[in-house]
């Protein structure tokens, strides 16, 4: 007796339903997609409960004709693919004929559609994907789409829904990504009755953003234009003392496309470098246009993965893109102590325009001033710093101050093509695993330029012949293996940028070894701290110095309120 059998199309489709309709909030996404790709201009998205009983979205598309629209909801029916050929080049949002065939079996779909050449509209009733009704109707040009009672054949989902607040969230957050993405459409989502969202047709990015995340979050974004080649990065990211404890502000966009891409979101993260302190996270976002045959978007049936033939000259691009937005505005930030608790918030900035350079020199020579008069007070714990300037109370902490001050001097050096060396008296024996051995072989030329001169030893030995004068007399080897396995970084072949990364380890490994840092080594640190660009934070984020002014002493102290 043969055991296997074909499965009819409505068994299929809901395994495909399966895959491809986790939620409401995925239902929401094919369908603004498809509203998109009909090149609506204005899609409103209505939902109850979280869209469980209830979503509609109407746009004012191209709309099917009476053939097209009964087709729409069958599988493998599609207007955006003629041949394979196309498959490689795709410039719509959809292309895998699916959606709606699988949406249609786990719900009932109600769809009113009319083109503009044609008199009268269709109206078409679909029962856990069976056609129940076909009629004319008149009604305006575009496509009205209404889903009800999602989910309500496939108990073992509905029963995972959560709840209407959760699942409302995952609808808003969707249709914020596709509402910031595309400016030109006015986008309206209302919940229960109520309006959320009304973002109208604007063509200008900012004014977007502004709509959508308020006019202070658009304020503190620095514009990102940048051209290499055949890639092409604009959009909006923050200034790095403005990030976030969330990534919740992060799109990325592939012609069009929100999508998740970790190589993407970590060159952006190596673009802001050491400028941003730690748990805290940019705001950006990102529309990259790159050649539709280098990339692949059939990957992931919810169409949110792609692949990139040429990752690395895309890592490259994001990571110019974001650096040259970030490098042409320097912000000095001013460090402050909001209310009586010890919140630590950067509540001046000043971007560096023709009109506040006098008063940035000014400012200069003011903290150069303050410099001299710092004043050491004492040590606590044998970790932070307790100085005096005229304006306040300083806490330094002294791994920071150093780590950021041998960090900046080690790149500099490093940039300058001029690492000093020290020679060893005595070489130092590294013993490796095989696995560090290769490593270690590997990257013989690339730790040379970093200042340490290392040669094989035999098996799984090598010698130390010179190190960095900059990392202090008492080099611990230990620092060797800190690096070592930074060398093989998965993430980054870049060379410039797998150094920097390993000049911000061997620092922090030399300051940890280096316990205490003595009174007069701390005074030249704090001087070469004020010098720095961004003397406020170390290279791992955390903060240096803090700053109690008179006044807030005073505060805290009830003396003024
Ligand atoms: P895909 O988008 O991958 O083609 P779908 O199942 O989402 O597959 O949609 C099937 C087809 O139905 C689309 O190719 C398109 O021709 C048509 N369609 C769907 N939604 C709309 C809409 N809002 N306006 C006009 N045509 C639509
Ligand atoms: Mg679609």
């Amino acid at each position: 007796m043969p055991k296997i059998q074909i499965l009819d199309d409505t068994l299929i489709n809901k395994i495909a339903a399966g895959e491809v309709v986790e939620k409401p909030a995925s239902v929401v996404k094919e369908l603004i997609e498809n509203s998109i790709d009909a090149k609506a201009t204005k899609i409103t998205i209505e939902v109850n409960e979280g869209g469980k009983s209830l979503i509609r979205i109407t746009d004012n598309g191209m709309g099917m004709d009476r053939y097209d629209a009964p087709l729409s909801i069958q599988r493998h029916a599609t207007s955006k693919l003629k041949s394979t050929l196309d498959l490689f080049g795709i410039n719509t949002l959809g292309f895998r004929g699916e959606a709606l065939a699988s949406i249609a079996s786990v719900s009932r779909i109600l769809l009113q559609t009319k083109t503009s050449s044609s008199d009268s509209g269709l109206l078409i009733e679909v029962d856990s994907g069976i056609l129940k009704t076909e009629k004319e109707i008149s009604c305006p040009n575009g496509t009205i789409i209404e889903i009800c009672d999602l989910f309500f054949n496939v108990p073992a989902r509905k029963k995972h829904l959560k709840t209407i607040q959760t699942e409302f969230k995952y609808i808003l957050d969707i249709i914020t990504r596709y509402a910031l993405a595309y400016p030109n459409i006015h986008f309206k989502l209302f919940h229960n009755n109520n309006t959320i969202l009304n973002s109208p047709s604007t063509s200008d990015l900012l004014n977007n953003i502004a709509t959508i995340y308020g006019s202070s979050t658009a304020k503190s974004l620095l514009p990102v234009d940048f051209v290499k080649s055949d890639i092409k990065v604009n959009g909006y990211i923050s200034e790095p003392y403005k990030s976030r404890s969330d990534k919740s502000m992060q799109s990325i966009y592939v012609n069009g496309r929100y999508i998740n891409n970790d190589l993407i979101t970590k060159a952006v993260y190596e673009a802001y470098e050491t400028r941003l302190m730690v748990n805290k996270h940019p705001i950006f976002i990102l529309n990259i246009s790159i050649d539709p045959m280098i990339i692949d978007v059939n990957v992931h049936p919810q169409k949110t993965v792609i692949r990139i033939e040429k990752e690395d000259a895309l890592f490259q691009a994001v990571l110019d893109a974001v650096k040259l937005s970030l490098d042409s505005t320097i912000n000095v930030p001013e460090v402050k102590i909001k209310e009586t608790n010890s919140r630590l918030v950067f509540d001046k900035e000043f971007k560096i325009t023709k009109e506040n350079q006098s008063f940035l020199k000014e400012k200069e020579t003011i903290t150069q001033d303050n410099v001299e008069k710092i004043k050491l007070i004492g040590k606590i714990k044998n970790t932070y710093y307790i100085a005096e300037n005229k304006e306040g109370m300083l806490i330094i902490d002294q791994h920071a101050a150093h780590e950021r001050v041998m960090y900046e001097k080690f790149l500099k050096q490093f940039k300058d093509n001029n690492i000093k060396l020290q020679e060893l008296l005595k070489p130092i024996m590294l013993e490796t695993t095989p696995a560090e051995s290769i490593i270690i072989e590997n990257n013989l030329g690339l730790l040379k330029s970093l200042g340490f001169n290392i040669e094989s030893f035999g098996k799984n030995s090598f010698l130390l012949r010179t190190t960095p004068s900059i990392l202090g007399k008492q080099l611990d080897k230990n620092i060797l293996f800190e690096i070592i396995p930074q060398l093989e970084s998965k993430t980054t072949k870049i060379d410039k940028i797998k150094q920097e990364k390993i000049i911000r380890s061997a620092c922090r490994a030399a300051v940890k070894a280096n316990d205490v840092v003595e009174v007069t080594q701390m005074i030249d640190i704090l001087n070469d701290l004020q010098k720095l660009d961004n003397p406020f934070t170390c290279p791992h984020g955390r903060p240096t110095m803090v700053k109690y002014t008179l006044y807030e002493l005073e505060k805290m102290f009830k003396r003024v309120v």
